[in-house]
């Protein structure tokens, strides 16, 4: 109020002074401004307004924010140069509508123009991002310039009186970081994408989508994308900027939700609250291609307001949970704001005016976006490093889940090795006893001799044989002699033992391998000699006969001896099955040799049997 009431007294600003030196000027102490009634106001009205309806500008910067109304502003130029000055002034806030400008040389009226973007590119008196009007100074004639601002932008009206050639100059570095600037983007935008193409990784492009809007937002806000995209589209140029913020908003928040890995998975609240401001976002993107710009703008900037501190505490919270990709993020976006800061600190005049502090933003955004890319690099070769890792236990386990696998297996087949060796072994055994038993089942008890059941399957095959072959087969029947009397004297035990000697005697004499001697039965003995003539056979059994005769029992001081008659019977055989006939030969040479007074052997005649029975 104090302001107000020194305003009012002082009622209008000095003037500026315009020397032969000055480089650049800046206007803002030097003009007075006044709100221009609901009524409307033109310029010829303005000389009839009382001077106490003009307010001086203090100091700073002239910014009366978003204003439904018009602005005027004058201010006045005192040339203190000899002769006459080209000189520029600038008005650097691109984004106003309507700019009227009107200029006096001593009282009168010699220039009016029309500014501002609802007009088209091409109409301005020089074609440059800004606002800048051509002014002729001449010395000793000052020069009054009245401004009529109205925009549904804020309204912001930056002034700055310029020496021709020192305009050109300072415009030569802002132009050069305004294309370092660019430049970088640009080469951002399409390394990353090309990355996404090649590795198909979707947070590359949501990134790029992040500095694509970005720098399409900026270029509409300084007035180069008017400039250079779209000078005719002034109805898009204001639209662009609701756009495109949004857009930025949109890409990076969900680039930003991927970077710092808050997912719906591992933090369920706070990716719903992103994804619930990328949604409006994008609601209010597709609106800003429809909906007026005044409308838009309020709402946009408190959406992206929250959006960036939003994002900016959550890097922070990632960094605290030890993400090491939030500790890039957050460094790049500090960068990114530091770039605001220092720019808004150099628009108050506490920092100085130079091309660093001028171009922060561009400055700290590059820096930004750089540093973003790297760590999006980083953070993904990081993730294929894990996954690789992961894939490589996976393997050493599976590898060692076979390892067992197959080392039961072989267990098994060791087992299942030595099962069968057992089973083998068993049936050897098996065998060998059934052999044994086999053995057993042919053998007599009581001799060891092979026994009747034995004597008749082989002299059955021996006599096919012999018939095959067309060979003499011999029969031995020996038969002890009155056995019966031997036993009533001495006993069956002794008699036994008689049989067994007897046996053994036999089993001496009748040695080659084909040959088989037998128990009958009772004191009967049978040998079988396949291939051997009558006059062999007598000769075995002579020696039997012989040998029994010679051997001694001694039963208790006692020599007693034993001895034998023997039936022989030799033939050819003239069929198969000629045993019976065999048999029954050597047994009726057997009585022959009993009846003959026994201890003898007999071969078999036919001619005798025959007497023999007759008789
Ligand atoms: P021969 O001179 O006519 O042959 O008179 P033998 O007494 O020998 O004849 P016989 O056929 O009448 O008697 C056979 C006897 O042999 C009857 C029995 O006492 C005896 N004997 C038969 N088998 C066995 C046996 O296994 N052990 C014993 N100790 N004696 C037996
Ligand atoms: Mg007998
Ligand atoms: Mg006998």
């Amino acid at each position: 109020m104090l302001v107000a009431l020194l305003s009012a007294i002082s009622a209008q600003s000095a003037p500026l002074l315009w020397q032969v030196h000055s480089q650049r000027v800046d206007v803002a102490p030097y003009v007075d401004y006044l709100r221009e009634p609901e009524t409307g106001l033109s310029y010829e009205q303005l000389a009839q307004l009382p001077p106490s309806s003009w307010t001086p500008n203090p100091a700073g910067n002239l910014s009366f924010g978003y204003s439904t109304g018009a602005y005027w502003f004058r201010f006045v130029i005192n040339p203190q140069a000899s002769s006459t000055a080209s000189v520029l002034l600038e008005l650097a806030y691109p984004v106003l509508d309507h700019v009227e400008v009107y200029v006096q040389t001593s009282g009168e009226l010699v220039q009016t123009l029309q500014l501002g973007d609802k007009q088209p590119f091409y109409e301005r008196p020089i074609l440059h991002r800004n606002f800048v009007i051509p002014l002729e100074l001449k010395a000793g004639a000052p020069v009054t310039v009245y401004l009529r601002v109205a925009s549904t932008s804020s309204i912001q009206v930056p002034l700055t009186l310029w020496d021709q050639a020192a305009f050109h100059i300072s415009d030569q570095s802002a132009n050069l970081f305004e294309g370092i600037y660019f430049g970088i983007i640009l080469v951002m935008i399409l390394y990353n994408l090309f990355v996404y193409l090649a590795m198909g990784e979707r947070s590359f492009l949501y990134y790029v989508g992040y500095i694509t809007a970005m720098p399409l937002f900026l270029g509409s806000l300084t007035g180069l994308s008017f400039q250079y995209l779209w000078p005719e589209a002034t109805w898009w140029n204001d639209q662009s900027i609701v756009v495109f913020l949004n857009l930025v908003v949109v890409f990076g928040g969900i680039f930003s939700m991927r970077f710092l890995s808050v997912l719906p998975s591992n933090h369920p609240k706070l990716s719903a609250m992103v994804i619930f401001g990328v949604a409006l976002a994008l609601i209010m993107a597709i609106a800003g291609l429809v909906l007026p710009y005044q409308l838009m703008i309020m709402p946009t900037i408190a959406l992206a307001t929250v959006g960036c501190l939003v994002l900016l505490a959550l890097s922070v919270y990632r960094w605290v949970l030890k993400d090491p990709a939030a500790r890039y993020y957050t460094v790049a976006w500090v960068l990114m704001l530091f770039g605001g800061i220092v720019l808004a600190l150099s628009k108050f005049t506490v920092l100085p005016r130079n091309l660093i502090t001028e171009n922060a933003t561009q400055i700290g955004s590059a820096l930004g976006v750089i540093l973003l890319s790297m760590a999006l690099a980083n953070r993904l070769n990081r993730e294929k490093q894990l996954s690789f890792l992961a894939q490589r236990r996976l393997l050493t386990e599976e590898r060692k889940v076979r390892a067992a696998q197959e080392k039961s297996l072989e267990v098994q087949r060791e087992a299942n090795a030595r099962l069968e060796e057992r089973v083998l072994e068993r049936t050897r055994d098996l065998e060998k006893l059934n052999t044994q038993l086999l053995e057993l089942s042919a053998t007599d008890a009581l001799t060891g001799l092979k026994n009747r059941a034995h004597f008749d399957a082989s002299f059955q095959s021996a006599c096919v044989r012999a018939y095959r072959f067309g060979q003499p087969l011999s029969l031995l029947l020996v038969d002890i002699d009155h056995f019966k009397q031997f036993n009533d004297s001495y006993g069956h035990l002794v008699g036994d033992d008689c049989l067994q000697m007897v046996a053994d005697m036999i089993r001496q004499v009748v040695t080659r391998p084909q040959d088989l001697a037998a128990r009958f039965g009772g004191e009967e003995f049978v040998v079988v000699l396949p291939d051997t003539p009558d006059g062999g056979a007598m000769r075995v059994a002579e020696k039997i006969r012989q040998e029994i005769e010679r051997m001694e029992f001694r039963i208790s001081e006692e020599v007693i001896s034993l001895t034998v008659s023997v039936g022989v019977a030799t033939q050819i055989p003239e069929h198969a099955d000629q045993t019976k006939e065999l048999f029954e030969r050597a047994d009726t040479a057997l009585y022959q040799a009993k009846g003959q007074g026994r201890n003898r052997v007999v071969g078999y005649q036919p001619h005798a049997a025959t007497s023999e029975q007759e008789s």
